[in-house]
């Protein structure tokens, strides 16, 4: 590690890969670098059986069968592939229902997947959150009982304020209107325990690079019983059972299945880490910044996320820019590099002013109590030198 290594607290946006997951993946890109879909020779066996070790990985986490599990490019192309594939796959054979039901403070790749839709006769249906960032059952409801739907695509964990959604319920209510029912759980594996049986869930998105495993790969659990059928987006060789052609990474499987082992294991350890240095950077920031206020629902959220909207004044850019020896953002990753304030923010009733003085901060499992000081002591310093600077010059 470089000695003067930024403290990195943007574990939304990406995690580090733990060494475990990287020697895991080592002898996969080093020894046997057999294509694992070559199965007339043994290297090509003996990556296929590594592959199908990883399926059954992934798959536990969630209490799936491994069987269910599509390996994809990461959760971007697992959202794509269910939503779009769900919805294609329902045209194709006469269902009538159009109607595709999501929330407002989905990821960007869930709620263009739903409004691409549109384009092809499909009606997409974007519900608005509560202050807190929950869905209102009762919105749902009525979105449901207003016209068949197809499909409700709700995230578990939201990844700008780390608010966790009430999957059961809304799993419930999509089966009771004969919906299928998908969730990006891109942010809420090995941080929040999930169960597709307990769940009610049909598809499942899921990222390798978010629990600590390889960037390039992800997932997508897909309900066997009853069979949910998707159309494929892509053509090709017809590896995954039809529903993503293309050479499986062997090397990024067995990482992801690694990491997804580990994230099985140790949620719980994680979580209480995680919570107690939270807490440790919120006492500190509170002390050092008047009026610090948290987003999202002060309970129902994951441990390590922050999302604070700092005094009035405050320009989160600015400040960003003053603390160059932290790492956190302004909002989800993909969007950061516009100028618009996030429309997560917005969306749970945020003055455009507040949503641009707000930082989003992500705390990991490699995230050290020295970190965390001098994270706070940074934000901190950098806060009072931007306000110093704002206050009109004192009157002698
Ligand atoms: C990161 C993220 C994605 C995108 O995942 P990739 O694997 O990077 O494509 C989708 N949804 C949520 C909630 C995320 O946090």
């Amino acid at each position: 590690m470089r000695p003067n290594r930024p403290v990195y607290l943007d574990n939304h946006a990406t995690t580090p890969l733990d060494p475990r997951v990287l020697a895991a993946m080592r002898p996969w890109w080093e020894e046997n670098f057999a294509n694992p879909h070559s199965v007339e020779h043994a290297m090509g066996r003996e990556a296929e059986d590594a592959v199908e070790a990883a399926r059954a990985q992934v798959a536990a986490l969630i209490g799936a069968e491994a069987r269910e599990v599509v390996f994809t490019s990461g959760a971007t192309e697992a959202n794509n592939i269910a939503i779009k594939g769900a919805a294609r796959f329902a045209a194709s054979q006469g269902d009538g229902r159009r109607r595709v039901v999501t929330l407002a403070t989905e990821h960007k790749c869930v709620l263009e997947s739903v409004r691409d839709l549109s384009a092809e006769g499909f009606e997409p249906v974007v519900l608005p959150v509560g202050p807190d960032g929950l869905l209102d059952l009762a919105a749902l409801r009525d979105s449901l009982a207003d016209a068949p739907t197809l499909l409700v695509s709700a995230m578990a964990v939201n990844n700008e304020i780390g608010v966790v959604q009430d999957l059961p319920a809304i799993g419930a209510l999509a089966k009771e209107a004969g919906a299928l029912f998908h969730t990006d759980a891109a942010q809420a594996a090995g941080r929040v325990p999930l169960d597709v049986q307990g769940m009610g869930i049909d598809l499942l998105s899921l990222s390798g690079h978010k629990i600590y495993g390889p960037k390039g790969i992800g997932a997508l659990y897909v309900r066997r019983r009853p069979r949910v059928r998707l159309a494929p987006l892509f053509s090709g060789g017809g590896q995954e059972r039809g529903l993503r052609s293309g050479t499986l990474p062997a090397p990024l499987a067995v990482g992801f299945g690694e990491a997804a082992r580990l994230a099985a294991a140790e949620m719980a350890l994680d979580a209480g880490r995680i919570a107690g240095q939270r807490e440790r950077l919120v006492a500190a920031l509170n002390a050092a910044v008047p009026g610090v206020r948290l987003n999202g629902h002060p309970e129902r959220r994951v441990a390590g996320n922050l999302n604070l909207t700092f005094p009035a004044g405050t320009d989160a850019q600015a400040l960003m820019a003053a603390a160059p020896e932290v790492c956190v953002s302004t909002g989800s990753a993909c969007s950061s590099a516009a100028v618009e304030p996030s429309y997560v923010l917005r969306a749970l009733g945020l003055p455009e002013a507040e949503a641009r003085a707000t930082l989003r901060i992500g705390i990991g499992r490699f995230t050290s109590p020295a970190d965390v000081d001098r994270a706070a002591a940074g934000l901190a310093a950098a806060w009072r030198r931007l306000a110093a600077a704002r206050a009109p010059e004192p009157v002698e």
